[in-house]
């Protein structure tokens, strides 16, 4: 079959082995794929991953152990835990030990004809929604997952650093939430795509803020954003870090020790919640290109350019 694959560097292959569906697994067939900066880095070498690339898919069932499965329109959490742990059987799965993830950890990808998922992955996709929506679930699913960090009666004022895709995702998520929310990155373009929805925006170069923010989320996918991000976080406050670089990073942790600073990380969220949050959060704007599978090669290179947000590639041609 037709995939994408990281051997070294990227490329397109043709006689692809066609994936096995184990028992508990669903054969799928994309529809969508959507094209993030994880998928950037992993083409560049982060995480030794080979195999299949692509983890941000709307697909259709074709074959299941559960048939009422077979036909359904889904998206998955990507995460396939071994569905034994404490972390599979009290959660879902994100920090089991044996997990594998779509297209990024010992499991092939969704850019591909055909991929195979755990059935108990899978969520079922409400008929409204398009798959130009729904091909978001699995980022809005970790912009949402910011929300969990939130002081719960806290509306104050929250700041997300960084207008990539992650940033401008994780900026509409706080604003479907009811926050106030002000982003700064360094791309009027790209900021103005959701400035128009009400949200605050400024240029990181003009942002002068008057007072610190309580809490902060950092999405720039830079090594400087956690110093920039502690800058600008109140005492006592919450930086939330969103970014994952393939080097280490050197940064002053004094001012979060004088200032109390609660720093978290966080990665993946709920795509369910992410797929009821659809029928109000609109991440069109973001898109920027569609390309067919055949051309997934040129996909992952249009993503890299600078100033572009989403990519799609679709299986149609
Ligand atoms: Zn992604
Ligand atoms: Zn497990």
């Amino acid at each position: 079959m037709l995939a994408l694959v990281q051997d070294g560097t990227p490329r397109l292959v043709h006689d692809y082995p066609s994936p096995r569906r184990a028992p508990g697994e669903a054969l799928l067939r994309p529809r969508l794929v959507g094209l993030c900066d994880t998928d950037l880095q992993l083409a560049r070498g982060y995480l030794g991953f080979r195999g299949v690339l692509g983890h941000e898919v709307v697909a259709d069932v074709l074959e299941a152990d559960d048939p009422t499965w077979v036909g359904r329109r889904v998206v998955t959490d990507i995460n396939a835990g071994c569905g034994a742990c404490a972390d599979c059987l009290d959660a879902a799965g994100h920090h089991c030990a044996a997990r594998s993830v779509l297209g990024i950890l010992g499991r092939d990808g969704a850019l591909a004809e055909r991929f195979v998922m755990p059935e108990r992955t899978l969520r079922r996709v409400p008929e409204q929604l398009t798959d130009e929506h729904a091909v978001f679930a699995e980022p809005l699913a970790a912009a949402l997952h910011v929300l969990d960090e939130l002081p719960t009666v806290s509306r104050a004022p929250c700041l997300v650093i960084g207008d990539g895709k992650l940033g401008l995702l994780t900026a509409l998520a706080l604003h479907a939430a009811g926050c106030p929310v002000t982003l700064i990155g360094h791309h009027r373009s790209k900021l103005d795509r959701i400035a128009a929805l009400g949200i605050q925006t400024d240029l990181e170069q003009d942002f002068a803020p008057r007072e610190k923010y309580a809490f902060v989320v950092e999405a720039t996918g830079s090594e400087a954003g956690l110093a920039s991000a502690l800058a600008v976080t109140a005492p006592r406050g919450t930086l939330v870090l969103k970014t994952t670089t393939h080097g280490s990073i050197t940064v002053d942790l004094a001012p979060l020790v004088i200032h109390e600073i609660r720093l978290v990380g966080s990665r993946c969220g709920d795509v369910n919640e992410a797929l009821t949050w659809l029928a109000q959060i609109d991440p069109r704007p973001l898109i920027d290109a569609r390309y067919p599978l055949a051309r997934a090669d040129q996909a992952l290179e249009h993503a890299a350019r600078r100033g572009t947000l989403k990519v799609l590639v679709s299986a149609d041609a």
